[in-house]
């Protein structure tokens, strides 16, 4: 049977976030920034991020391949739906939900450096750094968290648990 364990409260994200919102004015106070998220895990955080933002900022989502219906990554990743826009020339922060080992936002990183953007930096809502096999520079980072498979606030198990407004460590599957 399995089972969920609050390990961020819904107020300890917002609180976080916050933070970072700030943290983003301070460092790119013209904009517009361009907040581009992985769907669909970074969904909710984006919707907060950009919210607790006051630089203006407009929203961008890409599609990528994820780890499917299990709890390990393939360790490939294939764009499934593109930007909309050019990026070249703005201010870009890619928004992610969790980086795990790291493949995922190397790829991506890559990828948006061709398109020439002013700056391009990641802001991650949790950081899972024991798997790291790419280094991965995080400039926005809202949890460091232990060596375990969470769900909620956006981060799924084969498509649920996304919608519990705390991240839950999901044990005993
Ligand atoms: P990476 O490429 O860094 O290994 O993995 C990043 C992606 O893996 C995340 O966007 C997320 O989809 C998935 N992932 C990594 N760790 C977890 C986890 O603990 N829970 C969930 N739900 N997804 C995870």
């Amino acid at each position: 049977m399995s089972s969920l364990r609050v390990l961020i409260s819904a107020e300890q994200i917002q609180t976080r976030i916050h933070e970072l919102g700030a943290q983003i004015d301070r460092d790119l106070p013209d904009g517009p920034i361009y907040l581009i998220a992985i769907l669909k895990g970074a969904c909710f955080f984006l919707a907060d991020l950009a919210r607790a933002i006051k630089t203006p900022s407009r929203i961008e989502f890409i599609g990528i391949s994820s780890y499917g219906k299990g709890k390990t990554s393939s360790g490939e990743v294939k764009l499934t739906k593109d930007l909309d826009v050019s990026i070249e020339g703005y201010d870009v922060i890619v928004v992610e939900d969790i980086v795990d080992s790291g493949i995922t936002l190397s790829y991506l990183m890559k990828l948006f450096a061709q398109r020439r953007p002013k700056s391009l930096r990641v802001a991650t809502l949790l950081d899972k750094p024991k798997h790291r096999q790419r280094p991965v520079e995080v400039t926005y980072r809202g949890f460091e968290i232990p060596d375990e498979f969470v769900v909620g606030y956006g981060l799924d198990y084969a498509e649920d648990y996304r919608n519990l407004p705390d991240i839950c460590v999901l044990s005993d599957i």
